[in-house]
């Protein structure tokens, strides 16, 4: 590879933090093997454990009727469409019960923007959920929403995250992300709020004590610099949590001083003043605990219609001078080598946000197991439902089962978490998910080899014939195959 302008050592080891023109210089000049080899350095010194985790949860829905019209959403609903919905108390309910009965801890609770449902129906929601399953945690309703909500209630984000809060909110996920650079997300995201509010509303949810979660959406019309500098902004709001404290009136060392100046003159926007101020009964402000990125899924889309990029006809993407790029009017999409090397560049980049998670959503099981070399430190969710990304196209679904083998065969223990990252269960023994016999494993290519019947089993449950082979009952030399045995 090119010689780097920067040592890139000094990064790897903690002494120096990436800027962003070093993180643009990476991108454009250093290798994928390379990039690997780097981020995963980064990757052992932060997480230098023998496992690897995932989280069980249920992505929830509970409602498709939304006032946004992000072009690259095909969830959304109006409220006069025949297949909108908003779901009862009751069939949350089922749905949790599902949840718990499979050793799930989590659910992640997300609408669409529902003009139509008062405060009062998300706190009775909150507190239905927190007294019937109170093991449950309850990780919801991300920042576009709240914006939404300040002007469905006509109240203060911090006041109704104070709210939600005592009714049971426990964390907020960091959906609607995306891009957070005005050209891009003027075209993208539609009726959703600006990136600046976006970060307004996690800025009060640390200061109020509760942690999130952040997330980019990539390969769509952004340029890599306008990747880099969402990063930033997220690495910067990172850096206020975590050293700014969470007043302008605390004692603040000289460092912590500077870092929220720093921060402030950068995006002011995200400092609009707000009607109520934090309160100093939160002993331990909140904080990023894990960055979230994955490739726009075109399928059903209106932003899937625009027309895709190539070289030839409207020359590089990035400092493009074409009207229709600079418009937003083409698309380049990712694969899975951008995904990976934004995955890797991200590791390099957030020095201050301790975890990154796969995303085998969208990227599916090999590209995902692949992120654990690339950054990776945690296999996100066993999802037993999602609704939004496959309404584009997206079908991955993995088991618990299937999770714990790729884990395991990239060389680590399969390890089930909370979401504070705290290790549930660990998994070495033959009950391990996915060292514990299937009750009736599917056998394909079943051959006679002396009087034994020997087959083939997938190791993972999608499909995908991995040739562990399994050695069937002997039989007398008058049975024919065993009962339920395809060929
Ligand atoms: S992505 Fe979310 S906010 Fe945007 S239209 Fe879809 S449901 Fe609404």
């Amino acid at each position: 590879m090119p010689k780097l302008s920067f040592d890139i050592d000094a990064v790897i080891s903690g002494r120096s933090r990436l800027t962003d023109d070093q993180a643009l210089e990476l991108y454009r000049n250093a290798s994928m093997p390379d990039l690997g080899e780097w981020a995963m350095a980064v990757t052992q010194r932060l997480h230098p454990e023998d496992y690897r985790t995932y989280v069980i949860d249920r992505n929830i829905n509970y409602t498709n009727v939304c006032t946004a019209k992000c072009t690259f959403c095909a969830f959304r609903r109006d409220h006069d469409d025949s297949d909108s919905y908003t779901l009862s108390y009751e069939k949350i309910g089922e749905k949790i019960r599902e949840l718990v009965a499979i050793n799930g801890t989590q659910i992640l609770m997300q609408g669409g923007m529902n003009d139509r449902l008062p405060i009062e129906w998300y706190e009775e929601l909150l507190w239905y959920i927190k007294t019937n399953f109170p093991t449950v945690h309850i990780h919801a309703f991300s920042p576009p929403e709240f914006v939404e909500f300040e002007r469905f209630f006509g109240m203060d984000v911090r006041e109704i995250i104070r709210r939600f809060h005592k009714a049971g909110l426990a964390t907020i996920p960091g959906g609607g992300g995306e891009i957070f650079n005005p050209r891009v997300r003027r075209r993208i995201g539609i009726g959703k709020c600006s990136g600046d509010d976006w970060m307004r509303v996690m800025r009060v949810a640390h200061e109020e004590g509760m942690n999130t979660s952040c997330t980019m959406l990539i390969g769509h019309i952004e340029f890599v610099r306008e990747r880099i500098e969402h990063m930033s902004a997220l690495r910067d709001m990172q850096d206020y949590a975590l050293q700014g404290l969470r007043t302008e009136d605390s004692e603040l060392g000289a460092g912590s001083a500077a870092v929220v100046e720093r921060v402030k003159s950068r995006w002011p926007g995200v400092f609009a003043k707000s009607s109520l101020s934090p309160q100093s009964s939160v002993l331990s402000p909140g904080s990023y605990t894990a960055f979230i990125h994955w490739p726009f899924q075109r399928e059903n889309t209106p932003l899937g219609r625009a027309k895709e990029w190539d070289e030839a006809t409207y020359g590089p993407f990035d400092d493009s001078t074409n009207e229709d790029v600079l418009r937003g009017r083409v698309v380049r999409m990712a694969g899975a080598d951008e995904y990976l090397r934004t995955l890797a560049i991200a590791r390099l980049f957030f020095d201050n946000i301790p975890s990154l998670q796969s995303s085998w959503v969208t990227m599916g099981p090999k590209v995902g197991q692949l992120a654990l070399f690339f950054g990776a430190n945690d296999m996100g969710s066993v999802m037993m439902e999602e609704n939004v990304v496959s309404a584009a196209g997206t079908t991955y679904k993995l088991s618990e089962r299937e999770i714990c083998r790729l884990v395991r065969d990239s060389g680590w223990v399969p390890a089930q978490r909370d979401q504070y990252y705290h290790v549930l269960r660990r998994h070495d023994g033959p009950d391990s998910p996915d060292l514990r016999p299937l009750a009736n494993p599917p056998v394909r290519n079943v051959r006679k080899i002396d009087k034994q019947f020997i087959g083939a089993a997938p190791g993972l449950d999608d499909g995908q014939d991995r040739s562990v082979r399994v050695q069937l009952p002997i039989l007398s030399a008058t049975d024919g195959p065993p009962r339920g045995i395809g060929g």
